[in-house]
C-alpha cells in the first residue's frame, strides 16, 4: 500500500459570508515533503491552515492529516499536526517554559521537560525560559510559537509567514530550524509572501489566489514552465511605435530599453527582431533574462485576475 499522504485537501471550500475564501481546494502533500502554499495577501492561506489545524470547519470537502479526519478524528489528527500561526497570540502572564509546559498539558504530556529543554535550547531561548511571555520581543515570541507547535512532536509542522516581520538574523535561525526538521523527517508546510524564501526551501509549490488554486508544481518546473523568460533588448536610439502584433508581450519600455515576455519553446527571437526593425533601429543589445519565482508569481497571479 502507497504511505498515506502527510497532508490531504480534497475539495475544500469556505465561505464567510458572500466573501468565497476557498473554492474548491484539492492537494495531496507527501510524507517528508518540504511544501509551499504562496499567494498573495488575503488568497485564503491562513484560512486553509485553520482549516487543516481544526480550527475552523470547512463549508464542504475534506482534510486528513496522516490520514486521520480532521473533524472525525479531530483528537487523532490535532497529534499529527503543529501550526505556528500568524499572529502573535498568547497568554502575556506566564512564562516561556509554562506556556510550553501548559501546551503539553493539553496533549496529555506529563513529563515532556527533556524536550521541552531542547525546543528552548535549538530555539536559542534557554536564557529566556523563565521570562515573562509580555516582556519578550515580537521575534522571541515567534520563537515560543514555534516550540508551541512542535511540544507534542508532531511529524507535520505548518508555518503560516513564520518570518513576516522578523529581522533578517532570525529569519536565517528560523531557517536552518526548519531545514534541520526537515531532514530529520518532518514534513513541513510553509506560507510566505517572500518569494525567495519558498525559492530556497520547498521541493514544491501550491499558488493560491482569491481562494484557487492556480499552480500546484515542483518548483523547477514552475520556474520552467514555458511561463518563459524575459527579452531584454536595448537599442542605439529610443524605440519608438512597437509593433500591434508584439505589444501584449511588452513588460516594460522605457527609452532604448524593451522587455517583453519570452517564451523559450513558443516564441522565436529572429520573428521578434524582426517585428521590432522599424521601431528600434540599430539593436545594440539582446539579452534573455531568466524568470524568478517572483516572475512566475505575479504573471501567474495576473492571469488569474484577468480571467475574472
Ligand atoms: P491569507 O492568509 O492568504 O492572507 P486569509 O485566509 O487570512 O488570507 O483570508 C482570506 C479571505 O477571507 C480574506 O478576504 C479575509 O478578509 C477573509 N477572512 C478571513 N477570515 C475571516 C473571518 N473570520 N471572517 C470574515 N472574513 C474572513
Ligand atoms: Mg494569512
Amino acid at each position: 500500500m502507497a504511505k498515506q499522504p502527510a497532508v490531504s485537501v480534497q475539495h475544500v471550500s469556505k465561505a464567510f459570508g458572500s466573501l468565497q475564501a476557498l473554492s474548491d481546494v484539492s492537494f495531496d502533500i507527501p510524507q517528508g515533503e518540504f511544501f509551499g502554499l504562496l499567494g498573495p495577501n488575503g488568497a485564503g492561506k491562513s484560512t486553509l491552515i485553520s482549516a487543516l489545524a481544526g480550527l475552523l470547519q470547512a463549508d464542504s470537502g475534506q482534510l486528513s492529516i496522516l490520514g486521520a479526519d480532521v473533524s472525525r478524528d479531530y483528537r487523532e489528527a490535532r497529534k499529527n499536526i503543529g501550526v505556528v500561526p500568524q499572529e502573535l497570540v498568547m497568554d502575556p502572564f506566564f512564562s516561556v517554559r509554562e506556556t510550553l509546559a501548559f501546551q503539553s498539558g493539553y496533549f496529555g504530556l506529563r513529563n515532556n521537560d527533556a524536550w521541552i529543554d531542547e525546543l528552548l535550547e535549538q530555539l536559542n531561548l534557554s536564557d529566556k525560559a523563565d521570562t515573562n511571555m509580555r516582556k519578550l520581543s515580537g521575534g522571541m515570541k515567534r520563537r515560543v510559537l514555534i516550540a508551541q507547535a512542535l511540544v507534542h512532536k508532531p511529524p507535520v509542522l505548518v508555518l503560516d509567514e513564520p518570518t513576516a516581520g522578523v529581522d533578517v538574523e532570525l529569519r536565517q535561525t528560523l531557517w536552518r530550524f526548519v531545514r534541520r526538521l526537515h531532514q530529520s523527517g518532518h514534513t513541513i508546510v510553509l506560507t510566505t509572501h517572500y518569494l525567495e524564501e519558498a525559492e530556497e526551501l520547498c521541493d514544491r509549490i501550491a499558488i493560491i489566489d482569491q481562494g484557487q488554486m492556480i499552480a500546484l508544481e515542483t518548483k523547477d518546473d514552475l520556474l520552467a514552465r514555458g511561463l518563459g523568460s524575459k527579452l531584454l533588448i536595448r537599442a542605439a536610439h529610443d524605440i519608438t511605435a512597437v509593433p500591434e502584433s508584439l505589444m501584449p508581450k511588452v513588460t516594460r519600455q522605457e527609452g532604448r530599453e524593451l522587455e517583453l515576455v519570452f517564451n523559450r519553446e513558443k516564441d522565436s527571437m529572429m520573428d521578434i527582431l524582426d517585428g521590432l526593425r522599424g521601431a528600434a533601429n540599430h539593436i545594440e543589445f539582446v539579452s534573455v533574462l531568466e524568470d524568478r519565482l517572483e516572475d512566475v508569481f505575479v504573471r501567474l497571479t495576473a492571469n488569474n485576475e484577468a480571467q475574472r
